[in-house]
């Protein structure tokens, strides 16, 4: 199949299939830093906010990482008090540090159906809850929102993307699934998600 998007560009937060009931459940990117003085990762390895990891990167170099998943404890800015000089709580908010955690599939799961709330490692998009098959193809959306809009666009005549707020998920949406004739069984089977 064609996989129209990286992992990278996904939104901070994703509706999977729940690891444990196979219900909707919420998949949250954690926020990565990286520990710049040594004698720093002492005060990251026991501070319970925060998961302590070294990291290699593509030169085979390693370094030091302090994870935060703000899907387990909340807002970095009111969670995270008394750091070490140098370090700010809004360096693990998601605008500053997602893109290091969404390449390595960090995050965690929060399901209000089984209430399981842990640490995931996402499989996209495997995973994805907002998911369809037409002709061997799988079809995929992040959240309701974007899976209304798939099905708003993929049904219209017009196709203008401008009026949306996914426009650039719809944008990268395989041809495939764009035709004529995908319209009527691609709608029926979006539309199931919409009850
Ligand atoms: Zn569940």
């Amino acid at each position: 199949m064609t996989i129209p998007y990286s992992v990278n560009q996904l939104p901070y937060k994703v509706d999977i299939k729940c690891p444990s009931c196979r219900q909707r459940a919420q998949f949250e990117f954690a926020a990565i830093q990286r520990i710049r003085n040594k004698e720093d990762v002492e005060y990251f390895k026991n501070n319970q906010s925060f998961e302590y990891k070294r990291f290699q990167d593509s030169c085979g170099h390693y370094w030091h990482g302090a994870i935060y998943y703000e899907g387990l404890h909340g807002h970095p800015l009111s969670a995270i008090h008394e750091l070490p000089t140098g370090y700010d709580a809004a360096y693990w908010s998601h605008s500053k540090s997602a893109y290091t955690s969404k390449e390595l599939n960090i995050g965690s799961v929060n399901c209000n159906f089984c209430s399981i709330r842990r640490k995931h490692s996402l499989q996209w998009p495997e995973e994805a809850y907002f998911q369809i098959s037409y002709k061997n193809h799988i079809l995929w959306a992040y959240n309701t929102e974007s899976t209304n809009e798939l099905n708003d666009y993929l049904i219209s005549k017009s196709r203008d993307r401008s009026k949306y707020n996914w426009r650039y998920f719809l944008m990268h949406i395989p041809t495939v699934f764009k035709t004529q004739k995908a319209r009527e069984p691609i709608s029926k089977q979006l539309s199931k998600f919409q009850k």
